[in-house]
């Protein structure tokens, strides 16, 4: 069957379902989408206005061809649809210089040239007074880099693949994803069972609800996002960088779309688990917002350390962190993107592209190998 004749399935139209019906729809494949919900909520993984974009990487500079791969179709996405998803305002990575994930930082840079500036802690004094950085620290403005919009990006990216042709039935959830003994897949739904050539699954953290015998294992955190006031005389302006900081007491934050705030996330440590995804408690408890605290009295002078916004998400994290990429055992026909491990977002249009090119052709040009679920060991 040629590829402009396949007929997908993409089952959770949120993070990465989106851009993997836009990038399916592209390519002439007929998609259909599900989602439990509608594309754009944010009772899951995705909300909370903003999430950083950077090409430097904490974690492992693997990533940092993928997030090339992102970039151009970041690009693309905003062209095709006229909407601003992602402004590049910059992003300060700051922490101990002999801290491991500097240390990744820096290797990365080295590696693939990246566009960066290092910044003594005088020049941050004048530059960025909003920080109080330690001796020791480095400092580093990744300078293509700032935050996208998560809501936005999903809703527009949904739209733009029903424009081209997909089907996306929301509030619909499905309850089962069996392969075909022949080719195929099917997809059952309270009120239905279609049959498909393939399907792209991406449910975040409900892969453990759809997909009970997955040999992997993918544990559901919850993680707080926290908006804090600027004192009088330290304006928040959007168009001041995201940050990240590393070390003893890590956080990472973004100054709100509207200039009005700014958002600190807290890394998994910090995160307590979810046991059931369809009952996230999206309440805060006075003793979670300790760590906040800790970081704004310390790192963050022009805050008041009052948060006067909180939101409660979810998210699948593997025990390496690396996301499960690939078919399922046994069964090329399903094709799984999950266990993003709190780092999806930015990525999110190359791993789009990477289903599709794996639903459509059975294999992919991208390099992945550190990310594929071909040959990954249990666990
Ligand atoms: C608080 C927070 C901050 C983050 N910050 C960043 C950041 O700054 N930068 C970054 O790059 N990444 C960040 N991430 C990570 C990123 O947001 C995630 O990796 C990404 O959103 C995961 O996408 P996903 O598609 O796997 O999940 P989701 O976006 O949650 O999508 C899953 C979808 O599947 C649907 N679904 C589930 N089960 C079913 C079913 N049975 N039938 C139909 N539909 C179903 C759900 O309704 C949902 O729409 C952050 C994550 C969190 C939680």
């Amino acid at each position: 069957m040629s590829a402009a004749r396949k007929r997908v399935a993409v089952v959770g139209v949120g993070t990465m379902g989106s851009q993997a019906a836009w990038r399916l729809a592209a390519r002439g494949a007929e998609v259909v989408g599900y989602d439990r919900y509608a594309p754009g909520h944010d009772r899951s993984a995705a909300g909370g206005e903003t999430r950083v974009f950077r090409s430097v990487q904490t974690h492992d500079g693997r990533y940092v061809p993928l997030v090339r791969h992102a970039d151009a179709l970041w690009k693309q996405l905003q062209a095709e649809t006229g909407r601003e998803l992602r402004r590049l305002t910059g992003a300060l990575v700051m922490g101990p210089a002999d801290d491991p994930e500097i240390r990744t930082v820096m290797d990365g840079i080295a590696e693939h040239g990246l566009d960066h500036e290092v910044i003594d802690t005088e020049a941050m004094a004048k530059r960025f007074p909003q920080f109080r950085v330690d001796d020791g620290d480095l400092v580093v403005l990744d300078s293509h880099a700032g935050f996208i919009r998560p809501e936005l990006t999903v809703q527009t990216t949904a739209r733009r693949a029903e424009e081209l042709g997909a089907r996306i039935r929301r509030y619909t959830p499905v309850r089962e994803v069996t392969p075909v003994a022949g080719g195929g897949v099917e997809i059952r739904t309270d009120t239905d069972t279609e049959r498909f050539d393939a399907a792209v699954v991406t449910p975040g953290p409900w892969v453990g609800d759809l997909l009970p015998d997955l040999p992997w294992e993918v544990s559901v955190y919850r993680a707080i996002s926290a908006w804090f006031l600027p004192h009088e005389d330290h304006p928040a302006d959007a168009e001041r960088p995201a940050f990240i900081r590393c070390g003893d007491i890590p956080f990472y934050g973004i100054p709100s779309p509207d200039g009005l705030t700014v958002k600190l996330g807290l890394p998994q440590p910090h995160h307590k688990p979810v046991d059931d995804p369809n009952r996230l408690n999206r309440t805060v408890a006075p003793e979670e917002l300790e760590a906040f605290t800790t970081a704004v009295r310390r790192h963050l002078p022009g805050l008041n350390p009052d948060p006067v916004r909180l939101s409660v998400f979810m998210e699948g994290y593997t025990d390496s962190t690396r996301p499960l990429v690939g078919p399922l055992p046994g069964c090329d026909d399903i094709v799984l993107l999950a266990g993003f491990s709190g780092q999806g977002f930015k990525i999110s249009p190359a791993m789009g592209d990477i289903a599709a090119d794996l639903a459509l052709e059975g294999r992919t040009s991208q390099p992945i190998d550190f990310i594929t679920t071909s040959g990954r060991s249990a666990a």
